[in-house]
């Protein structure tokens, strides 16, 4: 038995460093907007365990107090801001993204169509709609740099044009639905260029978003994405995945 430990030992198995060599994301550079709490938080997380370098963004750095514990890159980011996303360009000037995680986003109206407030529905579009688009237009040189190429659009299940029986939540539905479409145009833009855009169902999530009743632990449901994430190559570009790898209807 103390033979196999010592060649073991001889392997480096044990240590810790073949694991990290092992994961797909060990040396990756990954950004991921809205990091600061929920999915985004549990992505930076992840991502670091697995040797990735986070860049984390938050609204509010100086309160972004458990993002910051973990030892990431942390940068300001308002999708919504044009002078923010600005600073964002200058800041990262020159830094390859490997692969950009669009997780930021917003909910919120329940209700059925009838008592939906349209103010408040632009308000979701320019954070779930045109702050990806915002983010991308301004990365894409330093996605360009990278020969993995990967942007995930954060979608939703309410997103699916398909599976809505139920109704309700107009604005949020229309918005992740809209966000479909613009990966969708955005994977045939970038095809040549061998990009992969993935739209991406989390599940139903407790987060401060999802609830407290939601199926899935964060930690859960990124774990699921993570491991949908690895393996895709250009060929997969373009497609709308659950968690769990499943593809879902547009
Ligand atoms: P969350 O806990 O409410 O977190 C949302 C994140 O987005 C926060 O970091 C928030 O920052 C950030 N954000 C909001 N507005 C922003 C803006 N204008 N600029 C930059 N960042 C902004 O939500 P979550 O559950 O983690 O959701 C993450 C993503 O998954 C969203 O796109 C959501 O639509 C999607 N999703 C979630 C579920 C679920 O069950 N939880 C299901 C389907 C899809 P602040 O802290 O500064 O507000």
């Amino acid at each position: 038995m103390r033979w196999i430990v010592v060649v073991l030992l001889m392997l480096g198995l044990g240590t810790g460093a073949v694991a990290a060599e092992e994961s797909p994301w060990d040396g990756q550079t990954v950004l991921v907007t809205g990091a600061n709490r929920g999915l985004g938080l549990e992505f930076a997380r992840q991502l670091q365990a697995a040797g990735a370098d986070v860049i984390g963004t938050a609204r509010k750095p100086e309160k972004a107090e458990e993002l910051k514990a973990l030892g990431v890159r942390v940068v300001q980011l308002d999708v919504t801001d044009e002078a923010s996303v600005a600073a964002l360009v200058k800041e990262l000037d020159g830094v390859m993204i490997d692969v950009l995680l669009n997780n930021a986003g917003i909910f919120l109206e329940y209700g059925k169509f009838e008592s939906a407030d349209p103010a408040s529905a632009m308000t979701v579009y320019d954070v779930n709609v045109l702050g990806p688009m915002r983010v991308i237009q301004a990365l894409l040189p330093n996605l360009r740099a990278s020969e993995r190429k990967m942007i995930m659009n954060m979608s939703s299940g309410l997103g699916s044009i398909a599976n809505n029986n139920s109704g309700g939540m107009v604005a949020y539905r229309s918005s992740k639905a809209a966000l479909n479409m613009q990966t969708r145009t955005l994977a045939a833009d970038l095809a040549e260029e061998e990009f992969i855009c993935i739209a991406m169902s989390p599940g139903w999530v407790r987060t401060d978003m999802g609830g407290e009743n939601a199926t899935l632990s964060p930690a859960e449901s990124v774990s699921g994405m993570l491991s949908t994430l690895a393996p895709l190559t250009p060929e997969n570009t373009g497609t709308y995945l659950n968690y769990d790898a499943t593809e879902l209807p547009w």
